[in-house]
């Protein structure tokens, strides 16, 4: 089929500034981030091995079961790599991927990447009572930000290098530290891509000193 001047694929291309956005792909919902930030006019690309990381700009460590995710972390050394790229570049990690970059995961303890200085309590609001989809106050500009909160953790405790984007009830929902953006709910389940384009930013900008070292 003959493509039209206007299909969405060219405006998804970003010629002139061409960001690779890789999204871990191993369990969870790293479909809707792909989808989400193709819209948000990104290229995308899934990752499962950590060879895949290789040409990345910025990852993305989706929602899901982080207790799944790590066990086929464990698998071939991926921990460890992972460990060392997102160390060095620009991640978003939301939900399950917010509690595999944190410092300290609680209830119960387990294992992480330990970047993020942060505390975290997996499925800190309770089983029954665990899903909600609030709208609230956010740092970042135009307006309050509706979030999607899926047996969400929380997020008890954070450094001092790291800054906070919003507030559940007085604990961080979206926080900040240099390179790394973690949500402990879902912007990818929303049509509001402004968490997205941050992200994008971020990577833009560290990819711009990347080049001006080089
Ligand atoms: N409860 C999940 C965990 O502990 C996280 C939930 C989510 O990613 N929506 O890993």
């Amino acid at each position: 089929m003959a493509r039209t001047t206007d299909a969405p694929a060219e405006k998804n291309a970003e010629p002139t500034h061409p960001i690779a956005i890789g999204v871990l792909a191993l369990q969870g919902d790293y479909e809707a981030h792909a989808r989400a930030f193709l819209n948000a006019g990104a290229r995308t690309t899934l990752v499962r091995k950590p060879e895949e990381l290789e040409g990345i700009d910025g990852l993305v460590l989706p929602g899901g079961e982080s207790t799944t995710m790590l066990k086929f972390l464990e698998k071939k050394g991926f921990f460890e790599v992972l460990g060392k790229f997102v160390a060095a570049t620009p991640c978003f990690a939301t939900c399950a991927g917010c509690i595999l970059v944190a410092r300290e995961v609680l209830h119960p303890r387990q294992r992480s990447l330990g970047i993020l200085d942060a505390t975290i309590e997996r499925n800190a609001y309770g089983r029954q009572n665990d899903s909600a989809i609030l709208t609230l106050p956010t740092e970042i500009p135009g307006g309050p930000l509706e979030m999607v909160f899926i047996r969400a953790p929380r997020i008890s405790c954070v450094g001092p290098g790291v800054r906070v984007l919003a507030l559940r009830d007085g604990f961080p929902t979206l926080v900040r530290q240099g390179h790394l953006l973690a949500a402990t709910f879902h912007p990818e389940m929303t049509s509001d891509t402004r968490v997205q384009q941050l992200f994008l930013e971020m990577v833009r900008r560290h990819k711009a000193r990347g080049q001006q070292r080089a």
